[in-house]
């Protein structure tokens, strides 16, 4: 697996639902969190690997030994939330770029589980930012996006970079 970096037009696209609840998935699952740990995530959406499937893996403490806090959403939707906070949230396609977004600090999420079983799971706090902003690659959205206009001019010249890295990888072939 390979992180897909900001500005990948791969990134903007609306990942379409997962349909099959297999083997195939279980692994592609166990992968993400490998890979999660690897890179010292705390959640990584399957379009960040260029996998276009509508899930995502989390483990706010990004610990591998508390699976406890671990866990996988997949066609998941946020179905109430309450409360607002800023904090700071950094994204594994945008390295060393970190800002503050508003989010709900208590959501309600419907979701299925690896079996394809619908379950309802409520998350507060920094869990609930994880789970908003992994939600949000699913549907082509960025943290960046998400920030207020003078916390996007403070990291405007991050951004420009990552860009013209972008175009050099592409102009380059890789
Ligand atoms: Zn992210």
């Amino acid at each position: 697996m390979e992180i897909v970096f900001y500005p990948d037009p791969f990134l903007r696209k609306v990942a379409p639902p997962v349909e099959d609840f297999g083997s195939a998935l279980a692994q592609t699952v166990r992968e993400m969190l490998d890979f999660m740990y690897r890179s010292k995530g705390v959640g990584l959406a399957a379009p960040q690997v260029g996998l276009p499937l509508r899930l995502f893996v989390f483990n706010p403490s990004g610990d591998p030994e508390k699976k406890e806090e671990e866990g996988v959403l997949v066609n998941p939707k946020i179905v109430r939330r309450k409360g607002e906070e800023y904090g700071e949230e950094g994204c594994l396609s945008f390295p060393n770029v970190y800002g503050e977004v508003r989010r709900a600090t208590w959501i309600l999420v419907e979701a299925l589980d690896l079996e394809g079983r619908s379950q309802a799971l409520e998350f507060r706090d920094f869990q609930a930012r994880v789970v908003q902003h992994e939600l949000d690659h699913l549907d082509g959205i960025l943290f960046v996006d998400r920030m207020e206009p003078a916390e996007k001019i403070r990291i405007r010249r991050q951004l420009e970079q990552l860009e013209r890295e972008f175009k050099k990888t592409r102009a380059t072939g890789r």
